[in-house]
This record gives structure tokens, C-alpha cells and sequence, in this order.
């Protein structure tokens, strides 16, 4: 029951082919994030999706019909962008009706349908207010009110929360996450951001050099990267090689003899440090760098054999120091294998 589907879908610039042979499908009610390195590919496939000017070959298919041939307005689909694209000479009320207008709904159709909108994303005492009195975010959520109330099939986001100051961001991403569920809409949300996609997704899909390399549940691509690009970018923390987990002192992993030249994850929060637990190997050496992060702390840890680690922990007592003579545990059942 795939809800939008894209199939064989490649595009060219002036002879240089930037999307190559991509394939994925969304369900319905669902929120997906587009997620990759900037330059990657995610803005030309969204503006593909949403049929703004551009050539391609392949298909598109949105409830089960072709798409890729449609002019934008009869695709029934929205479009958020980074830089709101708000009227700034019209008031809240109005820019959140200006399509309800355009569709020559009723006077009061209109007035119920955007009241309820604008109320929904916190706006009430907004509501006669001009664009340019407004923070970034209040301007954010009255594009999301714009789009959401003409009830698209699908709402596309490009990057909406990348102007946005930090603590915005995360409270704006969670009420996007929210009105998603409580609307049903479905929504592919870009974002070069992978905090921002593990935080909010049902499944990413995350996309390198116009290639899609991963799609899957956030839990699923943060335990099994699916190759090197993917374990470099999720965490990018300790991508070894099986020479390296020889060296450390691990003979097999859940049981499976280790491929010298295969690569392999240790997610940095699986160390217990300075406490020993249950089948678990020991790596003596000592911390070469702290870093606070908050909740956590991460530290570099350079073992005896000469290899460099990262393991993370709470921050609660922090009664360690550089340099400081330490042991990491750390089971082989927690390593994963990348592929
Ligand atoms: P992202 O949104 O992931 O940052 P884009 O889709 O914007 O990536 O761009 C992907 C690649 O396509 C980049 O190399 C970019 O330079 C190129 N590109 C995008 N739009 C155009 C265009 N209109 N003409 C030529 N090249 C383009
Ligand atoms: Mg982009």
C-alpha cells in the first residue's frame, strides 16, 4: 500500500546527470525524511515530486495514479520551503486563506477552516498580524497553516527548520511530528540534519550523490548501517576493520569468525567504562580528550595497542581526567557488522 512511489527517476543538468536510477515508496499517514549531504540530490527530487519545472524520465506515482506528467496546481500536493515564501503584504488570516480564495471556497468555509488552522499551530493573537512582525518560527508555522489547510495529499518540506534558532528547531520539529499525527497527512520532510530525522521519522531515507543508500526505521539504519557511506554519516563515530577488532583482542562476533577487511560500528555509548560487565572484553588504555556535550560526556580513548576510540556517558560525576589510566568493557553482541 505504497502511497507515493517513485520509480526509475533520473534527472540531468545540462548533460550531467545529478538523480540516477532512484526508487523508493512512502506509505499514507506516514512522516519520511529525505535525508543526505547537501548537494546530494534532496531539493532536485523534491521539486520533481512537486512537478516544478524540471525534466525527467521515469515515474511518479502519487494514491496510485501517474503523476510526473501533471501541472503543479493539479498535483494536490503542498510545498513548505527554508524561506517561508509568506505574502508579506497580506495579514496571517489572509495568507493562510489566500488558496481557499484561489479555490473560490465560501466566505465561510473559509473562515472556519483557516480559524481552526491558525489556532492549531498557536497563532490566535497572530491573526491580524503583518509577516514582518513576526519571529522566524510563528512565520514557519503560518506556512505549515498555509499548506496543511488546503489538505494536500502529500506535504513536501524543504529544510523548513534551517533558519530557525536551535531551541526553535527542536520545538518546531516536534509540533510539525505532531500535527502530522493528529491531521494524518503524509509528509517527506528534507533535512540535511540526521538529529532532526531520527528524531521525528516513521523511516528516512537518506540519500548520497543522488543514490539512495539506506531507507529503513531510524532505529534500524542507526543499528545496521548499510554501508560505508551510511556508518560514516549515522554516528560517524569508531567505523573499524576487522583487523582493528583482532588487534583489540575479539576473536569472533556473536559467534561468526571476523573478515579482516570487513568494516564494523561500536556505537560509542555500548562502552561501560571503568566497570566491569558480564562477558564483556577488557581494553586497557587511557582518555586522550574530553568533550561536555550536555547530558553527555565524549570522550577519545587511545588503547594500548595504539587505536582510538570514542565511548560516550552520562555526565553525572565526572571524576575522570585526560590521561588517566582507564579500562573500557565492551561485548562483542554489541558490535554490529556494516552491510
Ligand atoms: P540538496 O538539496 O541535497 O542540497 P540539490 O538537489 O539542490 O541538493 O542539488 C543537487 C545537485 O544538482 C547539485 O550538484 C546542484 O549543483 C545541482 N543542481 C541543482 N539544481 C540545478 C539547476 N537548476 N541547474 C544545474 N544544476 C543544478
Ligand atoms: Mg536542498
Amino acid at each position: 500500500d505504497a502511497f507515493l512511489q517513485i520509480q526509475n527517476l533520473e534527472i540531468s543538468f545540462d548533460g550531467d546527470r545529478i538523480i540516477a536510477g532512484l526508487n523508493f515508496a512512502i506509505h499514507k499517514n506516514t512522516l519520511t525524511t529525505f535525508l543526505g549531504p547537501s548537494g546530494s540530490g534532496k531539493t532536485t527530487v523534491l521539486r520533481a515530486i512537486a512537478g516544478l519545472n524540471q525534466k525527467l524520465n521515469g515515474r511518479i506515482l502519487l494514491d496510485g495514479k501517474e503523476i510526473q506528467k501533471l501541472p503543479v496546481n493539479k498535483r494536490k500536493i503542498g510545498m513548505i520551503f527554508q524561506s517561508y515564501a509568506l505574502f508579506p503584504n497580506l495579514t496571517v488570516f489572509e495568507n493562510v486563506a489566500y488558496g481557499l480564495k484561489a479555490r473560490k471556497k465560501s466566505n465561510s468555509e473559509i473562515h472556519d477552516s483557516v480559524e481552526k488552522m491558525i489556532s492549531l499551530v498557536g497563532l490566535d493573537d497572530k491573526i491580524n498580524a503583518y509577516p514582518n512582525n513576526l519571529s522566524g518560527g510563528q512565520k514557519q508555522r503560518v506556512a505549515i497553516a498555509r499548506a496543511m489547510v488546503l489538505k494536500p495529499k502529500l506535504l513536501l518540506l524543504d529544510e523548513p527548520l534551517s533558519a530557525l534558532d536551535a531551541k526553535t528547531r527542536v520545538e518546531l520539529r516536534n509540533q510539525i511530528r505532531h500535527y502530522q499525527q493528529q491531521l494524518g497527512i503524509t509528509m517527506l520532510f528534507v533535512t540535511h540534519d540526521q538529529t532532526e530525522a531520527m528524531a521525528i521519522s516513521d523511516n528516512v531515507i537518506v540519500m548520497d550523490h543522488g543514490i539512495l543508500q539506506q531507507q529503513g526505521s531510524p532505529a534500524a539504519i542507526y543499528a545496521h548501517p548499510a554501508n560505508n557511506f551510511m556508518a560514516n554519516f549515522i554516528g560517524s563515530h569508531n567505523v573499524l576493520d576487522g583487523k582493528d577488532l583482532l588487534r583489540l583482542g575479539f576473536n569472533t562476533i556473536k559467534n561468526q569468525n571476523i573478515n579482516p577487511k570487513a568494516l564494523y560500528v561500536i556505537r560509542p555509548e555500548l562502552f561501560s567504562f571503568d566497570q566491569k560487565i558480564e562477558n564483556a572484553l577488557e581494553i586497557s588504555g587511557k582518555i586522550k580528550s574530553i568533550s561536555v556535550l550536555g547530558d553527555r560526556i565524549s570522550c577519545e580513548f587511545q588503547t594500548e595497542k595504539g587505536l582510538l576510540l570514542r565511548f560516550e556517558r552520562l555526565n553525572k560525576n565526572s571524576s575522570f581526567s585526560i590521561g588517566k589510566l582507564a579500562k573500557l568493557y565492551l561485548r562483542d553482541s554489541d558490535i554490529v557488522k556494516v552491510g
